[in-house]
């Protein structure tokens, strides 16, 4: 309805309207004023503590409020709009107010997001001033978290402040009407950062088979072209890289469609604004160097999400005009891995990567904006038809995981591995960046700062903080730093309590823990294949898988072949170890050490169980990387049946020795499809038979741990209890391996708090 056409209505009212939400630093008053411009509405709008505050009148007001919600800003979330009737001010127009903000101001800073359509059509623009500008941003797009050192969201809290805004600059800054009206990063080639390479050199080196250090929004990024086998082998001898593929960035949504077959879900994945790395079956003549993958059938996928990755393939694709060579398919791909030798966190400084990148990359690309945040990219999979977490970074943090209802502020801490640390606020769990294997004092480092910004940014002091049981973890000791009660909670506990957590589910709750290890809650046994009834704080084992035996402990762990001995000798078939693993060091020792039973703990880990299996079937005797047999018998898979009496049920254990039998005698190919059929349709009977015998309602089940980012398991469990009436629960909004720990844990911990005061609205 442009202004000269609208209808005045004798009802001309004013009301005071709030929205809630992800409404700050998206751009949300510059919309609130042109669609007020536009419906002939004066007054105001302002940011304040509580999210967006306006004061509108004149008539059409409830069109007005329609559109708030249906044309909301592409990076806002609306969670709630309120409105209420004001006295009308006679405000002769509409206006934008400077934000009122007092101490303790709820709000919190967006994620990066990839960058936009317009903002590309600007940078592949010749006679555009952007024309091939790395750093090109709008309210729409770019860069939020990783540059943010504190809130609120302003260019002087961010790395952007040492920039001044040139006057063509600030010219779009201050204009309501404009995409870049308080675009806090907003800059261009006169006046903004500067990248330390030129485009055409980068892509020129790049296709030269050189191994480029790239620097992105959350850290450094590795980079050689995909399909040049000398350079992806001599990138992971550099790297000293284990057996883990390694990523794969390429131009567009059909280059990736040729590399992988994708279905819906994982394109919608792929070309979201949040760019992770979607997980995907390689496609058999996908044409990339064999060093990418190293036979794995999987690979990750993702499309560019910086103004500079879109530079590299605009180059590299002969700097076509305009956004059109995005719709078609393009050859060029680049391996694209985290910056982080050694297991150490990601490289996020230009010193830094002349230090630590100097003797893996051949040439350094830095510019002269800091990183403030590190963050890694996110990595995501369809499981069981529905996105998940595999690792939850960058243009996922620092969103909120909403909670049931508002609780105590408190901390989960984490575990040892893929640590994230936790806090809540009010109804919102923050979930950090993923931070890593707390197993070197960099990432320790890192890991602390986390916290620390964690609780500043938020503004909150935990009443409570969680960690696991397990004595040696840095994140149990580091519990201590904190000077409030420090609660510990079980690992399996923590997997099932962050999927109550985020389904919003306050009563009590059966758990499936599948997962690889985690002190047992008598402090002794290791743990990893669990059926739990949590209710808070609370927890009960009903079930478990029987033990199986891992000889040489940890080392177990990363040689399915001593879990297949360990197998083949609880079966009474302990004299065929040798012969049947005669090509791996210490056969014998093994066959030694089970008979003697010294060193080899018992657990009842199911990921030690599908190792078991792997080790038997030969698949991946030892694996190059944490989850590669798993990963490997998935792959396997074709057509899952569960064998006819491949499992016993006897009292609280589920016992897949008839199973792990038959497999002695089959291909690999046969294996994993009865693997994967039985254990599926065992759990299933078990969970329908403990939750009955305890008198646990067969409603629902939740399910998580490492053994979840299994597609074909998670599958066949759902049909499986979904025949038997039960239905399967499975975390989304946080990683079901020991990323999402830290939810469960600060969860109870704020439960626990609740407790302590007395509230008992869990006891
Ligand atoms: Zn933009
Ligand atoms: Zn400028
Ligand atoms: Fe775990």
């Amino acid at each position: 309805m442009p202004d000269g056409s609208r209808i005045v209505s004798p009802r001309y009212d004013a009301a005071r309207i709030r929205v809630r939400g992800a409404v700050q630093g998206v751009g949300f008053r510059p919309f609130v004023w042109s669609l007020a411009r536009e419906l002939g509405l004066s007054g105001w709008v302002l940011n304040d503590e509580d999210g967006v505050l306006i004061h509108a009148e004149g008539s059409g007001l409830d069109v007005f409020a329609y559109r708030l919600r249906a044309d909301a800003p592409p990076l806002s979330r609306i969670d709630e709009i309120e409105r209420a009737p004001a006295a009308r001010s006679g405000a002769p127009a509409f206006e934008i107010r400077t934000s009122a903000r007092r101490a303790g101001a709820r709000t919190m800073i967006t994620p990066d997001v990839a960058v936009c359509d317009d903002c590309l059509l600007d940078i592949f623009d010749p006679s555009n001033r952007r024309y091939a500008y790395p750093f090109t941003n709008c309210t729409n797009c770019g860069p939020r978290y990783t540059i943010t050192r504190r809130l609120p969201y302003d260019r002087a809290q961010t790395s952007m402040a040492p920039f001044a805004m040139c006057p063509a600059c600030r010219a779009e800054y201050d204009d309501p009407a404009d995409r870049r009206f308080h675009a806090q990063p907003n800059a261009c080639p006169e006046c903004g950062p500067r990248l330390s390479a030129g485009i055409a050199d980068i892509v020129a080196r790049l296709k030269g088979g050189e191994i480029v250090a790239l620097k992105g929004l959350g850290g450094f990024h590795l980079a050689v072209d995909a399909r040049n086998e000398a350079a992806v082998d001599r990138l992971r001898a550099r790297k000293r890289r284990d057996g883990k593929p390694f990523a794969v960035m390429v131009a567009s949504r059909l280059s990736a469609a040729g590399l992988a077959r994708l279905d819906d879900a994982e394109a919608a994945l792929l070309t979201s604004r949040a760019r992770p790395i979607v997980v995907c079956r390689l496609e058999k003549s996908a044409g990339l160097a064999s060093g990418v993958t190293r036979g794995l059938g999987d690979i990750g996928l993702f499309l560019p999400y910086t103004p500079l990755h879109y530079l590299i393939f605009h180059e590299a694709a002969g700097r076509p005009p305009g956004r059109a060579w995005l719709e078609e398919h393009h050859d060029f791909a680049l391996v694209m891995t985290s910056a982080n030798p050694g297991g150490e966190p990601l490289v996020t400084s230009d010193s830094e990567a002349r230090e630590r990148l100097g003797a893996i990359a051949d040439v350094i690309v830095g510019h002269d904006r800091d990183i403030v945040t590190r963050c890694d990219d996110s990595v995501m999979r369809v499981i069981d038809g529905a996105p998940a977490y595999l690792r939850r970074a960058r243009g996922a943090c620092p969103s909120p995981i909403k909670l049931s209802r508002a609780m105590p502020p408190a901390l989960g801490l984490g575990g040892h591995l893929k640590t994230t640390i936790c806090a809540i606020r009010d109804d919102e769990a923050f979930l950090s960046q993923h931070i890593g294997d707390l197993d070197n004092a960099a990432t320790y480092r890192f890991y602390k700062e986390t916290a620390a910004h964690l609780v500043d940014i938020l503004e909150i002091e935990p009443e409570t903080v969680a960690c696991d049981l397990h004595p040696d973890f840095l994140s149990t000791q580091f519990a201590a730093d904190w000077d409030v009660p420090v609660v510990r909670v079980q690992h399996h506990h923590a997997h099932i309590a962050a999927v109550a957590a985020e389904h919003r589910i306050d009563g009590p709750l059966a758990g499936l823990a599948l997962d690889g290890f985690g002190l047992g809650a008598d402090g002794e046994e290791n743990w990893g294949g669990e059926l739990l009834v949590v209710e808070g704080p609370a927890m009960r084992r009903v079930g478990a898988l029987a033990p199986l035996r891992q000889p040489g402990g940890e080392r177990a762990a990363r040689e399915p072949w001593r879990m297949g001995a360990a197998a083949l000798h609880a079966l009474g078939r302990g004299a065929d170890i040798a012969r049947r693993f005669r090509e791996q060091d210490g056969a014998g020792l093994v066959a030694e050490v089970l008979e003697r039973d010294v060193n080899a703990p018992h657990t009842s880990s199911a990921g030690r169980l599908f190792d078991a299996a792997c080790g038997i079937l030969g698949v991946t005797p030892v694996a190059s990387f944490e989850g590669e047999a798993a990963m490997r018998l998935e792959a396997l898979a074709r057509s899952p049946a569960a064998l006819p009496g491949g499992y016993e049920i006897r009292g609280e254990r589920l016992d897949f020795s008839p199973l792990l039998a038959a497999l002695c005698d089959v291909d690999p190919a046969t294996g994993a499809d009865l693997f994967h059929g039985t254990l599926a349709e065992g759990l299933a009977d078990f969970v329908a038979c403990r939750l009955a015998a305890v008198g646990f309602p067969l409603r629902r089940v939740a399910a998580s741990g490492g053994c979840l980012q299994n597609n074909v398991l998670a599958r066949l469990l759902r049909s499986a209890l979904g025949r038997r009436g039960i239905d399967l629960l499975t975390p989304r909004a946080a990683p079901a391996n020991d990323g999402g720990l830290s939810l469960g844990q600060a969860w109870i911990a704020s439960l626990a708090a609740e407790n302590q005061k007395g509230d008992g609205s869990c006891a």
